[in-house]
């Protein structure tokens, strides 16, 4: 059905190495954006493979959805000029199909897709008998069974190169981010599937321009394998998701900046993996700060309620009902009781003075 050809070996060189970074427009647009794309993220000698979303899986109908497959002869032609293998999102077998028709040498499932077992199957399907490279991103929503679950359909389909990409997570409300990290999931299926690089695309972590760096930087010290960040010739401009990208130029200084980690500080490994743990760590305990930030939020906000209908703080049902709660959930998790009861008893003093402050004003 498809091309079955090897997996040249410019590309194959390109999938090995690391940090592998991968960067072009969040949507091919024109052959002429495409190729000067292409050309100026070459010329900063930072790149190593070229993204173009070619079907684009958007929120609402009316929305530019894509050149769709008039756009990768421009891939192959920018491929052709400059040397830099191509990747391409797939979501259908057809996609599947033409992109193998002009020769992309990667193939990622986007988050929207991920989280639909029908449509990973069928790509996965289509994918039988290649031997392409494929990149999965995270599903939209924090389930990482779900994003296992992709990995493992095209895993079972006979695909042996096969990739993670964080993108981050869908929530409602507004965050910081377009899509929060929750870097403790990436961490665990990156943990869960130890031959697998993991790619970090602060693009869309961020969904604007001004924090990638400093996305990109926490990326790196977790140890993964490469970013994808997207770039446009005139970012304010592009025609999907404009606000996060930047030119070729300063990605560029973006790669620039970061503080590349080198595998072994005094060629000692163990030092290495130790230093690697503790900044999983350090980034775990940033997680659990932000949250308990969140938790005391929702507590001053009770205590409005509370002043509002003249409630008293302390409810010992409500209490009782909390700690009964953790004892099971921390059974599952390994955690013992009696840390669980000072850990809540902690976390309950703070809570109460700050509602404690509410009710006072
Ligand atoms: C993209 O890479 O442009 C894209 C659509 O990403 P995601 O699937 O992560 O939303
Ligand atoms: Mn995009």
């Amino acid at each position: 059905m498809q091309a079955t050809e090897a997996i040249n070996e410019t590309a194959q060189a390109t999938w090995n190495k690391r940090p592998l970074i991968i960067s072009g427009p969040c949507s091919a647009e024109t052959e002429e954006q495409v190729l000067e794309t292409a050309q100026r993220l070459a010329a900063t000698g930072r790149v190593d493979m070229l993204r173009a979303g070619i079907w684009k899986p958007r929120t609402k109908p009316g929305m530019f959805e894509g050149v769709g497959a008039k756009g990768l002869p421009w891939l192959q032609q920018a491929k052709k000029l400059t040397g830099l293998p191509t990747t391409v999102e797939v979501a259908t077998a057809k996609q599947v199909q033409d992109a193998l028709t002009f020769d992309v040498d990667v193939l990622w499932i986007g988050a929207r897709t991920t989280v639909n077992p029908f449509s990973v199957q069928e790509v996965a399907d289509a994918l039988r008998g290649t031997n392409v490279p494929v990149l999965v991103k995270n599903p939209i929503n924090p389930d990482l069974e779900l994003w296992t679950g992709a990995v493992e359909r095209i895993a079972r389909a006979g695909v042996r190169q096969i990739g993670l990409i964080h993108r981050g997570f869908s929530s409602y409300g507004n965050t910081e981010y377009r899509n929060a990290p929750m870097w403790h999931l990436a961490i665990e299926m990156k943990l869960k599937h130890p031959g697998m690089p993991i790619i970090n695309d602060p693009s869309h972590i961020c969904g604007r321009r001004d924090i990638l760096l400093e996305v990109a930087q926490k990326a790196i010290d977790l140890d993964y394998d490469g970013l994808m960040i997207e770039s446009h010739i005139d970012p304010d401009h592009a025609w999907s998701d404009a606000s996060q990208q930047v030119t070729p130029e300063r990605l560029k200084e973006i790669l620039d900046s970061i503080i590349w980690r080198k595998e072994d500080i005094n060629s000692d490994e163990y030092h290495a993996a130790l230093e690697k743990l503790r900044q999983q760590i350090n980034h775990l305990d940033d997680e659990l700060m932000q949250i308990l930030g969140q938790r005391m939020k929702v507590a001053e906000q009770i205590g409005n309620y509370k002043r509002e209908n003249n409630i008293t703080i302390l409810q010992t049902n409500r209490w009782n009902e909390i700690i009964e709660r953790a004892f099971l959930k921390g059974d599952k998790l390994g955690l013992s009781k009696e840390f669980i009861t000072r850990y809540f008893d902690a976390v309950h003093m703070e809570s109460i003075n700050h509602q404690k402050k509410i009710m006072d004003s």
